[in-house]
């Protein structure tokens, strides 16, 4: 039996999803490097980019008062492609340089963006000569955080797919658990002690907190992904011989609870045993949802596509807390991986995929929601129009997942509507 087998399907599986293909207003994958960084802490993270990408991640990371950060920008300028052997000489200088100024650092990501003499130069190459080069003290690798065609999670989905091959092997076909998308240290901590409780072990986390202490992955990986936007990592684990262990993500007691269920199910864990090792954290978390409840119960929500954590934080919020959803706009429909939580969503909800955004604030305005999440760029007019809004950027910054980070996840949507109550008295 499956965690999911276990819950009320009532839910949006096969529902109709409205496709949007038009104006997107998200940032990009370079906005991963801003967690990304503080999280893999060996690691240095090289944009290659225009000046644009350089105030992108000065302004998302806000000023960084630490005097030796763990990402910089390369500006690379316009250059015709005969200009090109230049670009890869001055790449390899700055590079150089940095690892003469900063022996710390252990892995270096080249991470590419979308101006277009960006586009021409091949990172990966440049990524191999480089480590070659600079092995075995220093490897790198390179990624995209390019703006096209892609969502600001991204970043982190082409960062830990581009760390999977540097895997080590796991020995014999012995089985272990990896949990994989980036996570608060305090919430690795928790969930240590819960999989200890319920049975399940070896259990490893990617990123690791160093990248010289990468995991080891093999047929005997299992994989629970703590993020639903993690496909392209998905695949290159799949490919390793791991197995995706199917769950609803760890957001609010029911999807932390069922998550940690499709776990031990897999180690064979009895059920008695999966209600005492979760019981007390879970009956703590809802008492203390009770109280947010009363602030949430009734009122209505509306997601712009933006972090693809949305069809998790609808169901959520629609389950725990009785917000009433309108339209869940996410980048991205992954159905595969998020096939246990559309069965939790209510049918009611109006799913949508992919953005025009026009189109999307015609809806969003015509329907008032109570509240609206969305990327910065569209806060400020709408709440100049007297919507309520909440950033969704915010909630890859802050620890959300698992049990005691339940209350504060509630949280996050019951204040932006109380600041309103205030302002409007
Ligand atoms: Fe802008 Fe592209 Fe640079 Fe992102 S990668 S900051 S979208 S130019």
């Amino acid at each position: 039996m499956t965690a999911a087998a276990a819950l009320p399907q009532p839910g949006c599986a096969d529902a109709p999803v409205l496709r949007e293909r038009g104006q997107r207003e998200v940032f990009c994958g370079l906005t991963g490097i801003v967690w990304l960084h503080r999280k893999i802490q060996d690691a240095f993270f090289l944009v290659v980019g225009s000046r644009t990408c350089a105030h992108l991640l000065q302004s998302a990371a806000g000023v960084m008062i630490f005097a030796e950060p763990r990402f910089a920008t390369a500006i690379i300028d316009e250059r015709d492609l005969a200009g090109l052997a230049d670009c890869n000489a001055e790449l390899d200088r700055v590079v150089t340089r940095l690892l003469e100024r900063r022996p710390d650092i252990r892995m270096l990501f080249l991470v590419g963006s979308c101006p277009s003499e960006v586009i021409k130069l091949d990172l990966s190459r440049a990524a191999q000569r480089l480590s070659q080069r600079f092995l075995p003290q220093v490897r790198v690798l390179n990624y995209s955080g390019s703006g096209i065609e892609t969502t600001f999670t991204q970043g982190e989905d082409a960062c830990l797919a581009s760390l999977v091959p540097e895997m080590p092997a796991e020995p014999g076909a012995a089985r272990s658990l990896l949990v994989v998308g980036a996570l608060a240290e305090v919430v690795e901590d928790q969930f240590l002690r819960l999989f200890a409780a319920l049975g399940v072990g070896p259990v490893r986390f990617l990123p690791s907190r160093r990248a010289t202490e990468l995991p080891p992955v093999g047929p005997g990986t299992r994989f629970l992904l703590a993020q639903p936007f993690l496909g392209d990592t998905a695949r290159a684990l799949e490919a390793r011989g791991a197995t995706r262990i199917a769950a609803p993500f760890p957001l609010g007691v029911e999807g932390t609870t069922a998550w940690l269920t499709a776990a031990a199910e897999v180690w064979g864990t009895a059920p008695v045993r999966i209600a005492e090792a979760t019981g007390s954290a879970a009956a703590r978390a809802t008492a203390a949802l009770a109280r947010i409840r009363q602030r949430l119960d009734g009122r209505s929500i509306f997601f712009f596509p933006d972090s693809q954590l949305e069809i998790p934080l609808a169901r959520f919020l629609s389950r725990e807390l009785g917000m009433r959803l309108t339209e869940v706009g996410t980048p991205y429909l992954h159905r595969q991986h998020l096939a246990e939580e559309l069965a939790l969503l209510p049918e009611t909800a109006t799913l949508s995929e992919g953005q025009h955004v026009d189109r999307q604030l015609d809806r969003c305005r015509a329907l008032r929601p109570d509240l609206t999440v969305c990327g910065l760029g569209l806060a400020n007019p709408l709440e100049a129009e007297g919507l309520t809004t909440k950033w969704s950027i915010e909630l890859v910054f802050t620890p959300i997942q698992g049990y005691d980070q339940a209350a504060d996840l509630a949280e996050l949507f019951a204040r932006p509507l109380l600041r309103h109550a205030k302002l409007t008295v």
